[in-house]
């Protein structure tokens, strides 16, 4: 069973489900040539694609083309349904930074035909994840910096304020459809500069007041 560390040494808990957010940066849903969504774009990985940092990515003999997504990664304590905005902090146990590892090619092909991500964003180890800060110890998770570098060279770099949908909302909006519980993960979605990685590299994302993560591609 994968799980979830925390940085202040607590017990790690089970993962739970894997939420998803696609275009929550405006740069990014346009880089896609998508439109700024007005409702959130929701999708799930199994508990499965889960890698801890320090993990090798291993590439589906499947795909060509897949890409690194670095997000900041909601982590959920405890259980709740039909979550208020302004009741939704209490919810969050901490927050990590995370890697949403893509197919792109399998995600267009799947676009195209109207078919859905499983395939192309579910795989295994398509969702690395750094040990979690708790969250009394991250003033605001609007105005934290995160990046992405690759072999050393910055690929993307951003701040989560720019993120269309905010915590309290991506926690209401979910939480309306799935009950959420303690060790679920909601992945925020990327800002822009996705792009390919390749066998040999080396990935580190950094989000700030949080840590980094490292990973390799193989
Ligand atoms: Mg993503």
């Amino acid at each position: 069973m994968k799980t979830v560390s925390f940085t202040d040494g607590r017990p790690r808990i089970p993962v739970g489900k894997i939420l998803c957010l696609g275009q929550n940066y405006a740069a990014h849903a346009k880089e896609m040539k998508a439109e700024t969504p007005t409702v959130p774009v929701v999708f799930l990985k199994p508990s499965t694609a889960l890698l801890e940092s320090g993990g090798t990515v291993r590439l589906p003999v499947m795909s060509r083309d897949v890409h690194h997504e670095v997000e900041m990664v909601i982590v959920i304590g405890k259980t709740g349904s039909r979550i208020a905005a302004h009741h939704a902090m209490d919810f969050v146990a901490g927050y990590a930074v995370g890697l949403d590892m893509t197919m792109r090619d399998v995600q267009a092909d799947a676009k195209k035909r109207g078919h859905p991500w499983a395939v192309a964003k579910g795989f295994d180890t398509s969702a690395p994840l750094s040990p979690a800060v708790p969250k009394d110890e991250i003033a605001d998770p609007h105005n934290l910096d995160l990046s992405l570098r690759v072999n050393g060279s910055i690929r993307q770099s951003s701040n989560t304020g720019k993120m269309i949908f905010r915590v309290p909302d991506i926690i209401a909006y979910l939480s309306s459809v799935f009950t959420l519980e303690e060790g679920d993960l909601i992945f925020t979605g990327t800002p822009e500069g996705v792009g390919p990685v390749g066998p040999g590299d080396t990935l580190e994302a950094t989000l700030q007041s949080v840590g980094s993560l490292k990973v390799k591609v193989d």
